[in-house]
């Protein structure tokens, strides 16, 4: 540095605040460790329980020496009568657990506010969840930044405001059930029903959560999306026109994890029997597997489960399936999944828990995903060049599948068309045939071979997004940049 010249301005401090859900926690994780990597200082916030899940990434970047840390707010509150370790939605016990879950979460507004005030020098911004309105409180009155991180597509996310400006919601409200509606101002045709409106927290009951998101959003300074621009870009362009400010474009945020130890560890420190995974698929033909896995959040009953086993067992081809500990707790479900690994053995893998779905993705054997849409499972997919069989269940997952199936053309759809609910779902809406069909569909090498050829494609192309030089590489230089204030803006 030349005598005389001012000092560098020190680097941007990031706090982010995640949804307390997987889906929403490990982008945003994937995040704050892109911007430690890359020069800022970044924190998350969220509770005791998931800085315990995180363990693992915080002693990874101490390791590295990067400035990540991670602070937990109490929670749940008194009151609120939810057990101690409700720390996550994947903790919700039961669909009555889950309004009380999202109404506490607005409680942490107080213990935030404390946080951010305690903080000097103050952040430099805020990039909070779509889900976390209750962050904007504390950025408006100290004045600092907030961006809000909205986890599903672009897609999806220009088909909400859409729909909000011009009055869709309410005019689906009103209609019949089979009724089918265009939503406006899409650059392509898409239908929606009342089953699969355009928009999170449309269940009964979440009025009030919506409307405090939708101020949220709108009084933003901008959004960050996991997604890059030769995916979306005709969606982020429209999206960024219709909110009227910055739209952040930085992912895939999963490309950032590049070694064996983040690959494993993305949600969970420890993931149980992660090497025996691994060293089955080492021995399963390259492309040959399908992965099956619905997320961190949806559980099924044993209906649907053994409709779905003997789906993989009918198709002949090889799997790697994963049921949550929830799902196999009956005696009766373990027993069945045991006996279907016994007569699928060296083509059939049931992981009871939670899986190293990153490293699986990304492992040669796997050829094909059946997945319930969730966006961030969905792009890790399309991230590492393998195409899905989209059986969305609830909320975004049913336009992510529009996306996938009609838009991009990497999806073989299950046959699905309307929600189920979140937990313990009574029915059992998808047949084995249709499972074994849409699989063959996909694995098969008739006219759907086009979705394993465009897959690869866009894997290609999210691997150079993410690389200096590529579109969200370089656009979260400029985050960083932006938020770099010269000494003179210090608080
Ligand atoms: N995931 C995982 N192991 C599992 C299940 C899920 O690592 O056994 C991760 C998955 O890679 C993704 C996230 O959890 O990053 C799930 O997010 P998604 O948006 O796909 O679905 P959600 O859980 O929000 O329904």
């Amino acid at each position: 540095m030349a005598a005389g010249s001012p000092p560098p301005p020190p680097p941007p401090h990031f706090v982010l605040v995640p949804l307390v859900a997987q889906g929403h926690i490990i982008p945003l994780v994937d995040l704050a460790r892109l911007l430690a990597a890359r020069g800022a200082r970044a924190t998350v916030v969220t509770t005791p329980l998931n800085v315990d899940r995180l363990r693992g990434v915080a002693e990874q970047a101490a390791r590295a020496g990067l400035p990540l840390e991670f602070v937990g707010l109490p929670f749940p509150p008194a009151g609120s009568g939810l057990p101690q370790d409700c720390q996550n939605a994947d903790m919700v016990a039961d669909n009555s657990q889950f309004l009380p879950f999202f109404f506490a979460l607005r409680e942490l507004a107080g213990p935030f506010d404390a946080y951010v005030r305690s903080l000097a020098p103050r952040p430099s911004c805020i990039i909070s969840d779509w889900c976390s309105p209750w962050t904007a409180g504390v950025a408006s009155s100290l004045g600092i930044p907030r961006l809000f991180f909205h986890g599903p597509s672009c897609f999806f996310a220009l088909c909400e405001i859409m729909a909000v400006d011009h009055g869709l919601l309410e005019l689906i409200a009103a209609a019949g059930d089979d009724e089918r509606h265009l939503v406006p101002g899409m650059p392509v045709p898409v239908t929606v029903t009342k089953a699969t409106p355009p928009g999170l927290f449309c269940y009964p009951g979440t009025e009030l959560l919506r409307r405090e998101a939708m101020e949220a959003m709108r009084t933003a300074d901008g959004a960050v999306l996991n997604t890059f621009s030769d995916l979306e870009a005709q969606f982020l362009e429209g999206y960024e026109a219709a909110l009227g400010k910055p739209v952040w474009a930085l992912g895939p945020l999963s490309l950032c994890n590049r070694d064996e130890d983040s690959t494993t560890s993305r949600g969970k420190t420890a993931v149980d029997g992660k090497q025996a995974i691994m060293a089955w698929l080492d021995e399963q033909a390259p492309g040959s597997v399908v992965y099956v896995s619905f997320g961190s959040v949806a559980r099924k009953l044993p209906k649907q489960l053994f409709e779905i086993g003997h789906g993989l067992e009918d198709s002949g081809r090889s799997f790697l399936w994963v049921v949550k500990e929830r799902e196999a707790a009956a005696p009766e479900v373990r027993e069945w999944l045991d006996a279907l690994e016994a007569r699928t053995a060296g083509r059939g893998l049931v992981v009871r828990g939670w899986a190293p779905q990153l490293a699986v993705l990304s492992h040669r054997a796997v050829g094909g995903f059946v997945t319930h849409c969730g966006w961030n499972s969905v792009l890790e997919s399309i991230a590492h060049g393998v195409p899905v069989v989209t059986w969305p269940h609830f909320s975004d997952q049913f336009l992510n599948e529009r996306l996938v199936v009609d838009v991009l053309g990497v999806g073989v759809p299950v046959g699905v068309a309307s929600p189920v609910m979140i937990f313990d779902d009574e029915s059992a809406p998808v047949a084995r045939g249709d499972i074994a069909r849409a699989m063959s569909a996909l694995m098969g090498g008739g006219a759907e071979a086009d979705e394993r050829r465009k897959a690869k494609e866009y894997g290609e192309k999210a691997r150079r997004a993410m690389e200096e030089g590529g579109s969200s590489y370089e656009t979260l230089t400029r985050l960083i940049q932006s938020f770099t204030r010269s000494e003179d803006k210090e608080h």
